[in-house]
């Protein structure tokens, strides 16, 4: 069987809604073959994260040659990442690997305020990551962080998306999820802008909607569907995953990835 293989840098999360297990349920529905390098380990679940565990980045780096060595992924997608020496780390591997098809979700903070993200990671995570991306996934809040200005509505999204693809080659896709006029997504590159129109759905149970989405447009790279198409599937995807949600837990609950 011919099947396309997937790999997930991230952080695992232990309610399994989100991160690693987030990823990988996604990959699964996507029937593609999923693979995981952990930089972080956390303790959360629906009401948020409890403590987190950066693995040492000698273990990062040996996940990430026996994944490139024996098993080369079809596509790449990258969340949870820690530090700045986890993403030198991963971008020199990367490098060396020539991993395509990268997808970045630059997570910074959990929905419930938990740092994902050490404030000084910024740069390594624009300098070293970012340029070898096809596809990033900011929200509002990372977008504002990433272009240094403030987002209240789609021209601002606009102005910031314009101003974080200096640093890429590919593809922006700033989620609209948080913004109060609507929750359209942008997709921008230097040379196209589309909007992706969505509903707001009423619903709670959102824990892990990016790490979703994200796996979902890298799920759809693999399988050699273009850049538009995949994040247009990859968004209806995750509407369907948040319209299933589950309500499992005391907090947010987590999507549904099958159905
Ligand atoms: N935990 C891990 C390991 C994550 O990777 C993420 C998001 O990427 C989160 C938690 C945050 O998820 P949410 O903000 O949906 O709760």
């Amino acid at each position: 069987m011919n099947i396309k293989k997937l790999l997930t840098i991230a952080g695992s999360d232990s309610s399994g809604g989100a991160g690693i297990q987030a990823d990988i349920k996604t990959f699964s529905a996507h029937k593609v073959y999923g693979m995981s390098v952990i930089t972080a380990v956390t303790a959360q679940n629906t009401t948020g994260v409890k403590s987190v565990y950066e693995l040492p980045v000698e273990m990062i780096r040996n996940q990430m040659e026996s994944v490139f060595t024996d098993m080369p992924p079809d596509a790449i997608k990258t969340g949870m990442l820690s530090n700045p020496e986890i993403i030198e780390c991963i971008s020199e591997g990367l490098l060396r690997h020539k991993g395509s098809n990268l997808v970045v979700d630059p997570v910074m903070v959990s929905t419930s305020g938990h740092r994902l993200l050490s404030e000084d990671a910024l740069s390594a995570l624009k300098d070293h990551l970012f340029p070898l991306a096809r596809v990033i996934t900011p929200n509002i809040y990372e977008a504002e962080i990433l272009s240094g200005g403030k987002i209240s509505n789609k021209k601002d999204m606009v102005d910031a998306a314009m101003e974080i693809s200096n640093k890429l080659d590919g593809w922006v896709v700033i989620k609209g999820g948080h913004l109060k006029e609507c929750c359209d997504d942008l997709l921008y590159s230097k040379d196209e802008k589309l909007w992706l129109k969505a509903r707001k759905i009423n619903n709670k149970n959102t824990h892990g909607t990016g790490c979703t989405l994200s796996s979902a447009i890298a799920s759809n790279l693999a399988l050699g569907i273009g850049v538009k198409k995949s994040v247009f599937k990859a968004k209806r995807y995750v509407n369907s995953a948040i319209r299933e949600g589950l309500d499992l837990g005391e907090g947010r609950g987590p999507l549904l990835h099958h159905f």
